[in-house]
């Protein structure tokens, strides 16, 4: 089974590019950002706790997004592995997907790192604001969200990088050729 994080910034492009592997690859597809919206949309407690973190560009949890994770994963029948977007954003959510996996006779394949300069994801996320209303595409929690990224989430890169499991995605270009890197990398490993 294939089992693959893709990471990077925010803006980074790893939505779009999941949908793409998932079409590809046929994979269950988790998204914890999706995953939180449709909480949010839908007016659950989960949603109103989410939306509290998301709204300050601040990370929910360990403890909490790891078990709403766990269910996701829980809830895929027969599948053919799994894409995990936006999971893990921390050494402890990785130290627990990892422990997640081996419980079930599995381990993550490869991490991809999706990897666009600063200035570019500024740009990308300001327009996505624009079009898309996403509360959190706003100058000022984007500049939070960055923050976070830099602190508590690129140290993933070491760690993936430790693991034996990393590769290097130029994130910068057209759809097709990252699409095709990022192809590269998984049939390696498949
Ligand atoms: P981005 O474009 O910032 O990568 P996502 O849609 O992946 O956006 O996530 C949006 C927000 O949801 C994050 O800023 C964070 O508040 C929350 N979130 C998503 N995934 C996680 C996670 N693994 N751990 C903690 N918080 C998360």
């Amino acid at each position: 089974m294939l089992n693959i994080v893709i990471f990077g910034a925010p803006g980074s492009g790893k939505g779009t590019q999941s949908e793409r592997i998932v079409e590809k690859y046929g994979l269950n597809h988790i998204s914890t950002g999706d995953v939180l919206r449709a909480e949010i949309k839908n007016g659950t407690e989960l949603g109103k706790t989410a939306k509290g973190y998301i709204d300050q560009g601040q990370l929910l949890p360990d403890e909490l997004i790891i078990d709403i994770l766990a269910s996701t994963l829980d809830s895929f029948k027969d599948s053919k592995g799994v894409i995990f977007d936006g999971f893990p954003r921390t050494i402890a959510q990785a130290e627990a997907l990892k422990k997640m996996l081996a419980d079930r006779n599995q381990a993550v394949s490869v991490m991809l790192d999706l990897d666009v300069p600063e200035e570019e994801l500024m740009k990308r996320l300001i327009l996505r604001g624009q079009q898309s209303g996403r509360a959190d595409d706003n100058e000022e929690t984007i500049k939070k969200r960055l923050v976070v990224y830099h602190s508590q989430t690129a140290p993933l890169i070491d760690w993936y990088k430790s693991e034996g499991l990393y590769a290097h995605i130029n994130g910068l270009g057209d759809l097709e050729t990252i699409t095709g890197e990022i192809c590269a990398a998984i049939d390696k490993v498949k």
